[in-house]
């Protein structure tokens, strides 16, 4: 464990993080939205895969979203406190997951 790190040089680097998940959770969605549009087109694909495709799509759309809104919170400055509670969300828990918006006793 490291002693208390200093924000100042950590800020620029939390929302570049934040920046680039959410383009590659934009990226990774479109590619998902792609491939499922020609399942849906594709007369041979049984719907239990089609069905299977709108889930991974579904989440995929989440991840982005909660991407969108973490960058969101960067922006507006609410960054790293519990949507629920309005504490600090610990540093360990941004570190391990950035998009967190709830603290470890809010988020079950
Ligand atoms: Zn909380």
């Amino acid at each position: 464990m490291s002693s208390s790190p200093s924000p100042s040089s950590d800020v620029p680097a939390v929302g570049q993080r934040l920046r680039a998940e959410l383009a590659a959770a934009t990226e990774h969605y479109n590619q998902l939205k792609q491939d499922h549009e020609e399942l849906l087109v594709d007369p041979a694909v049984i719907q239990e895969d089609r069905d299977a495709s709108a889930q991974v799509l579904a989440a995929a759309r989440i991840a982005m979203e909660t991407a969108a809104a973490a960058v969101a919170r960067w922006e507006d400055g609410t960054y790293g406190r519990c949507e629920v509670c309005g504490s600090e969300i610990p540093a360990e828990r941004l570190e391990a997951f950035p998009e967190a918006s709830r603290c470890m006793a809010c988020s079950t």
